[in-house]
């Protein structure tokens, strides 16, 4: 009789460099499960969820219709399946974050407790958190020396793995594939639709698309909006339909190519495994500072101020479209990420669980290491982060970055005709100008909600309390 395992999916949906599912094939006949566990936390946002619906409809098709999908308590499923259809084994791969580890600890105990044999693997990160110390064993805080003295004087990350030879459990009545119902009814299906192809297939051709034609000048061009060399790969990162393995050794192939280009993009990816390493030794990064001092931080509570960055109508044009672009598309450029950070944080002064807590809900790539240590990496409170006096100015970043307006009139098409020496500073403009390009402030576009020079010294007297660690 040939062994029978269960490949639990999980962050990794996707069969190609797989190494969970290669080995689990390696070893017998597979039922493919996904389990959708309500208790998760924290909840998916609503476009996270379209993401998934879709994601797991693809995978379903690659696997013929044989992907079964449950939702529940993860170990009651398990056992479920695990008894109904006589399996021996159980194969994933691990989830880099805390509630994760913890299941895994509940399942790893059950299936010890019933002799049931298993196999975890990594098939999400290029190094193992635990094994990158410095010269004291004590985990990195600083990015650089993360990655240069820690991650690449380590052994090279796996090289990717093939297709598995996959030979699925088909004669036994398992039930039929029951899709997950995520999306419910709304529009997010016509909008996000239009601008993302979800599921490995289309992972695999955006990371080439972006090798052909992004990551010539991605050194420079990633800090521009409107220009097309950044990869939008992190929601097929994040949900695994893509290794960072994948990516790794293609971009590295394209080396000798696109030299400091590649060797940029790839010190990024890094920054994502610097996120998950961040997680890994300090759990609580997605709600504590890392930075102890700024529990202290006289935050203020301005819930009008944060409806208005949340919609795009701070009357700052680039802080705006930054926020519209999130709403329209599930994606946020990473300047403007950081742009309309810091605009909330040091401008508004508001918590940066309050943004974490929006771009968790918006983003299709919200993901919980990458947001809670960019969010800390703004706020200044987290480790290797941006100084907290370093207040992002949006008009001078407008004029910098997107400098012929093109991505703030793409969200912001009510200031269309308004000639770029204004565009990202309107107030200023002339009357006659405003009359020329049709345009009422307050009316059709709104007038500044704060000031900048004075939000900045409130914000930098506010620091000055918690300067010295408390
Ligand atoms: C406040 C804030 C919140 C963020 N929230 C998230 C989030 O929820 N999910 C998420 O994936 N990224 C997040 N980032 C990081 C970064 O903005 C995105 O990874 C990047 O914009 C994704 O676009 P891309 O794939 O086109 O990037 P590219 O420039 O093409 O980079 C390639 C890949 O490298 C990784 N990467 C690039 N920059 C960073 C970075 N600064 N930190 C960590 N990884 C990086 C990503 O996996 C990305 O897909 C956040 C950054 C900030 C400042």
């Amino acid at each position: 009789m040939t062994t029978r395992s269960i490949h639990w999916f999980r962050e990794d949906l996707r069969l190609s460099d797989n190494p969970s599912l290669f080995e689990a094939c390696k070893s017998g006949h597979v039922i493919p499960i996904y389990i959708h566990d309500n208790c998760s936390t924290p909840e998916l946002g609503k476009v996270s969820r379209w993401w998934l619906h879709h994601s797991l409809a693809k995978l379903d098709k690659s696997l013929d219709g044989k992907l079964r999908i449950f939702t529940g308590d993860t170990t009651d499923i398990l056992m479920q399946v695990i008894t109904q259809y006589g399996v021996h084994k159980v194969f994933w791969n691990k989830v880099y974050s805390p509630e994760q580890f913890d299941l895994d600890v509940q399942v790893i105990s059950l299936l010890s407790e019933k002799n049931i044999l298993y196999e975890t693997y990594n098939a999400s990160l290029m190094w193992e958190p635990s094994q990158i110390l410095n010269q004291s064993d004590l985990p990195y805080k600083v990015f650089t020396p993360f990655f240069k003295k820690g991650c690449l004087s380590a052994p090279e990350p796996r090289y990717p793995l093939g297709l598995p030879d996959l030979k699925m459990i088909d004669d036994v009545p398992v039930p039929p594939s029951k899709s997950l119902d995520l999306v419910g009814e709304n529009d997010l299906n016509r909008t996000l639709g239009s601008y993302w192809s979800v599921g490995e297939d289309n992972a695999v051709s955006q990371l080439n698309m972006f090798i052909t034609r992004g990551l010539d000048n991605y050194k420079i061009g990633r800090d521009f909006p409107s220009l097309f060399n950044v990869s939008k790969l992190s929601p097929y990162l994040h949900f695994g339909e893509i290794s960072p393995n994948q990516v790794w050794y293609t971009v590295l192939k394209s080396n000798k190519e696109f030299g400091m280009d590649a060797d940029k993009f790839l010190s990024e990816l890094a920054w994502r495994e610097f996120s998950y390493y961040l997680l890994y030794h300090f759990p609580s990064l997605p709600q504590e500072n890392l930075q102890s001092r700024f529990n202290y931080f006289p935050w203020e509570s301005n819930t009008e101020n944060l409806v208005k960055w949340q919609a795009g109508i701070t009357g700052y044009p680039i802080v705006d479209a930054g926020m519209r672009e999130l709403m329209e598309t599930g994606y946020m450029h990473n300047r403007l990420r950081m742009i309309v950070g810091s605009f909330l944080i040091k401008n508004l002064l508001i918590h940066w669980h309050h943004g974490r807590d929006w771009f968790w809900n918006h983003l299709a790539d919200a993901d919980i290491a990458n947001n809670s240590a960019g969010w800390q990496w703004i706020a200044g409170c987290g480790a290797d982060a941006a100084p907290f006096f370093r207040v992002f100015n949006p008009i001078l970043q407008g004029k910098k970055f997107d400098p012929d307006g093109a991505y703030t009139k793409t969200y912001i098409p009510e200031l269309q005709n308004l000639p770029a020496e204004y565009l990202f500073n309107p107030w200023e403009a002339p009357q006659n100008i405003l009359d020329q390009s049709g345009i009422i402030l307050g009316k059709d576009y709104p007038l500044p909600i704060v000031d900048l020079k004075m939000s900045r010294i409130r914000a930098l007297k506010a620091f000055d309390h918690i300067k010295i660690d408390k």
